[in-house]
């Protein structure tokens, strides 16, 4: 027969630490803790296949269960030599529900099972009516709430009554007789809300208790947190049945909560709370003050009461043990739940306590150099993406803060700034020297130079996958999205918020982690890079096969990208360098030639200024390597597109209005993604090229005079589907490299490779490798195109998908494995057969994301290439895809 409950307690169990998805955390670790034989009450836990079961079978219970609960419940009343309903000597157990993972919505904790009105008297007589009808009333509210479904405010409001009519301000200051008037009145409200009594029968309660645990799998608050995060469905829950022992048998009595190391900063001191004469969640509910558990903690926090190191040295001296006991059995700092019961300590509950970022780092740092774990472990205990939290800045946590909207945590960070409505405003303000935030209803491209300028984004439309979402990201600003209840008045230049209005000018400030918008200037706090952090990064990085490289244009990206940690610059893309001003009237007046030599004017008045961003940006690099990707966008996106924009360039430039109109109209694509753009824009005007690998050229000598510095640039041609695209192309560039040689009579070394983006590339990509020394996948365009999906229309059912399983993750996230993913494999293969020493990247807003990092290590790629700000996190990422493909291989041999 199959065994479906696992015993626990007086030192011995059944289950173990191990069989966490069978027994659930919490009855794994009560296993465990009995069999390093901790005071832990003895007890049962049935198991999760009992809830697939159950939700397999039309919620019956498997044969045999009954059996084997009663067995396991007899186990219990042997050891403590007391009986369930037995009205002289009653056991009482709680009902805990505990899933593999530790989840949110699932029932709550039934303390006291087994009282009744005949039970109550047994326990009475022996000794402690007090206790014994504050357990009753306690039992008959939870019972209530949790199994029955009666709303618990009815149970609150008739104690604060009694309390009130009996001028008590705490539940422990109530009588006996107070206590027994309430059960009466608790009764009365259970009758009236079910139509029935309140069960006596105990075999009655306890299944009605095991009932509820395994209904809770299903309410829609379990089921939507399930999705949120991704937990299947079918791991279920698991029940435990456990001996109660007694927090609340008066003032030698006590229960609480402890942490084994601070949870906010990692400290290494005790961390808790507890009260004396309490039961349960006391502690956590708010109902008196609790505690400190220490008298350190009694001076940080300058708590009144006294610390249970003080009234209960014995048990807290005890307690101390089981802490450092626990956290070297688990090597994990333990969040931990305990009971005094008359002067004698139980352990009710370990695991490994919830902690923020900052404790983390220091925790795992920590514990490494107490030899406690291993650097690898450090490593492996660091989540990749909750590095982002360290490196922005955030608010200070106690200063106030009006909140007056909220919306999607597009970009974390934390900022204040002048609100403004325009980019070009924005930029106006900002090199006069304003903080400023950018609130648009979206942005699109024009929008770029008023993003940089900007401290901060804020929008009313658009998700966490919009322009202004993926853009902020990139730059590593802070921006809240979709700020829904935000209606925007361009004309008045003034947002309204509520019955708030915002005008043009007023400070805001913006919380991307939490996607709040807040009125006025709340302080923030600069993040250190130094400490834990730097510690844990160098571990990283020696254990790291994967190159990590920043996607950067500008000397500040550059600069943050090496703060972080970059190893060269993956991406640098061209085009964002010919937003700015004067640029941009070069720019469109190179596009509106009528002929080569026409465009050839206007591009020999940007080769200066291309050549200095490049000049720039290698002695910043100093030497590392820099991917130049030559210009990709379409050409329209330079022109202007309203009326007045076009009548002030035909001023500008010279041109007539209607001329420029005509152009613009000319470069309208339907499909502008699929038109000409990449590489086509160097097959049909080979000067914009020539003039940007001239630039390259140019600029490495230039630093290769003025520092000594020997710079290796590797020039990037996008969009490539064909190797004659690329063969073309690179002929042009070798042309200018022998011509810049010539002239400045010294020799270059210089790699050309593509982006490997559109499918087909990936496809033939053993004869594009005769002509590229590298490939670097550009998975944001080879996403779109594999899956026909546009990045910028997906968002409208992008969460259906997800909801209806369709696809895992965003593939705008984390990269699509099994499709782009095997494009992106077979290229690898393919193009390392065509040339064999070909350099493999990855760019894109995936090459930060750490499960595709994990996926670039299996397939072997040289370096991913992120936005500066994920450069910690990928460099992370990467160290824990090393040491993970290490032990996956190990297991193999
Ligand atoms: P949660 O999953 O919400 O932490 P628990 O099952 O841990 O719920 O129960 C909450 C609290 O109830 C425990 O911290 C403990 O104080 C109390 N409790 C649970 N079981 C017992 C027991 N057998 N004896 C005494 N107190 C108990
Ligand atoms: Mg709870
Ligand atoms: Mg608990």
């Amino acid at each position: 027969m199959s065994k479906w409950v696992y015993s626990f307690g007086a030192g011995g169990a059944e289950g173990r630490a191990e069989l966490r998805d069978l027994l659930g955390g919490k009855g794994a670790n009560l296993a465990e803790m009995s069999l390093l034989g901790l005071a832990v009450p003895p007890g049962f836990t049935i198991s999760t296949e009992v809830c697939s079961y159950y939700y397999l079978h039309d919620r019956r219970y498997p044969d045999g269960l009954a059996d084997q609960v009663g067995a396991a419940l007899g186990q219990i009343e042997a050891g403590v030599e007391a009986r369930l309903g037995d009205p002289e000597r009653p056991l009482l157990v709680s009902i805990r529900s505990g899933a593999p993972l530790s989840m949110p919505g699932m029932m709550d904790t039934v303390l006291n099972l087994g009282l009744n009105d005949r039970t109550v008297e047994g326990l009475a007589a022996s000794g402690q009516p007090r206790f014994a009808y504050d357990s009753y009333r306690r039992f008959i509210q939870m019972y209530g709430d949790v199994v029955l479904g009666v709303d618990h405010y009815l149970f609150e409001d008739q104690l604060d009554e009694i309390k009130r009519q009996n001028g008590c301000q705490l539940d422990t200051d109530l009588a006996t007789d107070d206590l027994v008037r309430l059960i009466e009145a608790y009764q009365a409200i259970v009758r009236e809300q079910t139509d029935a009594p309140f069960p006596q029968d105990v075999q009655e309660q306890l299944w009605g208790a095991i009932g509820a645990v395994f209904g809770s799998w299903m309410t829609p608050r379990a089921v939507t947190y399930r999705r949120l995060h991704g937990i299947d469905e079918a791991m279920g829950t698991a029940v435990n049945v456990q001996a109660m022992v007694f927090g609340n048998r008066g003032d030698s009595s006590a229960t609480g909560v402890a942490f084994t190391r601070d949870p906010s900063t990692g400290d290494k001191r005790y961390y808790g709370e507890f009260l004396v004469n309490a039961q349960g969640e006391d502690v956590v509910s708010g109902i008196r003050t609790p505690q400190p558990l220490t008298l350190a903690m009694k001076q940080v926090t300058n708590a009144r009461l006294p610390a249970m190191e003080e009234v209960m040295p014995e048990a807290y001296a005890e307690l101390a043990q089981v802490f450092e006991r626990l956290e070297a059995h688990y090597r994990d700092m333990q969040d931990i739940e305990f009971t005094v019961q008359e002067g004698r300590l139980w352990i009710l509950q370990t695991r490994n306590g919830k902690r923020t970022t900052h404790a983390a780092l220091k925790i795992a740092v920590d514990m490494a150099n107490e030899g406690l774990i291993g650097q690898d472990d450090a490593i492996a205990r660091i989540e990749p993406a909750s590095l982002d939290q360290l490196l922005h800045p955030t608010l200070d946590p106690d200063a106030p803060r009006e909140v007056i909207a909220k919306g999607l945590p597009a970009s974390p960070g934390a900022v204040s700034g002048k609100v403004v409505f325009n980019a070009d405003e924005a930029e106006r303000l900002a090199t006069m020297g304003e903080a400023v935030i950018l609130v648009r209803v979206e942005t699109s491209p024009e929008d770029i130079h008023g993003m940089h300028a900007a401290k901060g984004i804020l929008t009313s439309r658009g998700g966490m996958t919009s322009h202004a979402a993926v853009v902020a990201r990139g730059m590593g600003k802070p921006c809240v999205c979709a700020a829904a209840d935000l209606a925007i008045d361009y004309r008045r230049q003034l947002f309204s918020a509520g019955k708030r209005e915002v005008a043009a000018g007023e400070v805001i400030t913006l919380d991307g982690g939490n996607g709040t918008v807040m009125l006025g200037a709340v302080p923030t706090v600069d993040p250190k890079l130094s400490g834990d952090f730097a510690t844990l990064m160098g571990w990283a990085d020696e254990h790291r096969r994967l190159g990590v490289r920043a996607n950067a244009e500008t000397p500040l990206d550059a600069r943050t990208a090496r703060r972080f940690g970059a190893e060269g610059i993956g991406l640098c893309r061209t085009e964002h360098m010919f937003f700015e001003d004067v640029r941009l009237v070069a720019m469109r007046e190179m596009i509106l030639a009528d002929d080569a030599d026409g465009r050839r004017v206007a591009l020999a008045r940007i080769l200066p200024m291309q050549r200095q961003d490049f000049i720039e940006l290698f002695e910043i690099m100093a030497g590392l390597p820099v991917t130049i990707r030559l210009l990709d966008p379409p050409l329209h996106e330079f022109l202007p597109h309203e009326p007045e924009e076009i009548e002030a360039l035909a001023k500008a430039s010279g041109l007539e209005a209607a001329a420029l109109q005509r152009r613009a109209n000319e470069l309208r694509e339907v499909n502008p993604m699929l038109g000409l753009r990449g590489c086509r824009l160097g097959v049909l005007f080979p000067e914009i090229y020539e003039m940007q690998t001239r630039a390259i050229f140019e600029a490495v000598a230039a630093v290769a005079a003025s520092s000594g510095q020997t710079v290796v640039p590797e020039i990037m041609v996008p969009l490539v589907g064909t190797a004659r695209e690329l063969e073309l192309i690179k002929a042009e560039i070798d042309a200018v490299a022998k011509e810049v040689m010539a002239e400045g009579g010294t020799g270059l070394t210089y790699q050309v490779g593509t982006m490997i983006e559109v499918p087909r590339a990936a496809l033939r990509a053993r004869e594009v490798a005769e002509h590229a020394q590298f490939f670097s996948f550009g998975t944001n365009d080879l996403t779109q195109m594999t899956l026909g999906l546009s990045r910028d229309d997906s968002a409208k059912f992008m969460e259906l998908y997800l909801q209806r399983k369709i696809f895992p993750a965003d593939p705008f996230s984390t990269l699509d494995i099994d499709g782009v993913g095997a494009l992106v494999e077979l290229a690898c293969e393919q193009g390392r057969a065509g040339r064999p020493d070909l350099k493999l990247g990855i760019c894109g807003e995936h090459g930060g994301d750490p499960r595709t990092i994990a996926f670039c290590e299996r397939v072997g790629l040289d370096y991913v290439s992120c936005s500066p700000y994920r450069v910690p996190i990928a460099r992370l990422a990467a160290a824990q895809a090393t040491l993970g493909s290490c032990a996956a291989m190990a297991s193999t041999v």
